[in-house]
């Protein structure tokens, strides 16, 4: 709908838009004026299915043949399968010289215009006959009374309407023209936001592999007046004193029986080293590697 509202009235797409330029057809009477828009209907619908639908269609066919056919080999054999039919064999064989036909045309033309040899810098500029240009001052003006005598004309057509829908109307509209007024400011300001975001988050993601040293591990938390005392021998359980079987931590830290520190915690609802309150789901079963 922006981009519709681009084109109708300020004559270019947003980017274009946004850069100070705009389209000029080049069956252009050089005298345009508010009422005329400088884009026909078909021009704008055409120039709306390029911008908007060909990228999304194409976009969609990019994923979808990077998912099939470009996966690590490692999940290959399984997407095989799927590649029986005719229509997916001939997207595979056929897509990637599409693209690079849809790629090389766009890159022939830029390059043509970038050399001054062509007006267009794009195939679709060229199925339009559209040449971009900068916006001058009359431009501008020009786009502005455009704007004006449309919103003239659809504040006028509200007002002839019933009250409760001449006041939604109204609300509508208010809200509908201060998005449009202002939506380069918030679109810049959201892309601005976004890259400050993507390097900051990139910065702190660098940082610790980069140069910060692992820290040392903490000390061991203090054992309490009373409680259970830790053996010389690790390998024995702190309260029932032989070998530990089924290993599980505490919330504190230490090692005990699954069975011993299950049923103290249930009794005591603490920590039987440290005092510390803990509950049966903060026990931790610990799985010991063969090596
Ligand atoms: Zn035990």
């Amino acid at each position: 709908m922006a981009v519709r509202h681009s084109l109708a009235v300020q004559v270019s797409s947003l980017s274009e838009n946004f850069f100070g330029l705009m389209r000029v057809p080049d069956a252009a009477s050089p005298t345009r004026t508010a009422e005329k828009p400088a884009l026909s209907k078909a021009s704008q619908r055409f120039a709306l299915l390029t911008l908007v639908f060909v990228p999304y269609i194409k976009g969609k066919l990019d994923d979808l043949y990077r998912r099939r056919y470009q996966q690590p080999s490692i999940i290959q054999p399984a997407e095989t399968e799927l590649d029986e039919t005719a229509v997916s064999q001939l997207f595979k064989k056929a897509y990637p010289w599409l693209n690079a036909g849809y790629e090389g045309t766009h890159f022939v033309y830029q390059m043509l215009y970038l050399l001054e040899v062509s007006n267009y810098y794009s195939p679709w500029y060229y199925a339009l006959k559209h040449r971009c240009q900068r916006l001058s001052m009359d431009d501008i003006a020009s786009q502005m009374q455009r704007s004006a005598a449309l919103r003239k004309k659809i504040i006028a057509a509200n007002e002839r309407r019933v009250l409760p829908l001449r006041l939604l109307g109204r609300v509508s509209l208010t809200s509908w023209y201060l998005v449009v007024d202002y939506s380069h400011l918030v679109l810049l300001g959201a892309f601005c936001a976004f890259k400050v975001l993507e390097w900051w988050y990139s910065v702190e993601h660098r940082m610790p592999t980069q140069s910060l040293p692992i820290p040392p591990p903490p000390e061991p938390p203090r054992c309490a007046d009373g409680g259970v005392s830790i053996p010389s021998d690790v390998s024995l359980c702190p309260i029932c004193r032989q070998k530990r079987s089924n290993p599980a931590a505490s919330s504190s830290g230490f090692v005990f029986c699954y069975p011993c520190i299950f049923n103290y915690v249930q009794q005591h609802t603490r920590c039987p080293v440290t005092h510390v309150p803990s509950s049966v789901d903060q026990i931790r079963r610990l799985y010991e590697t063969s090596s």
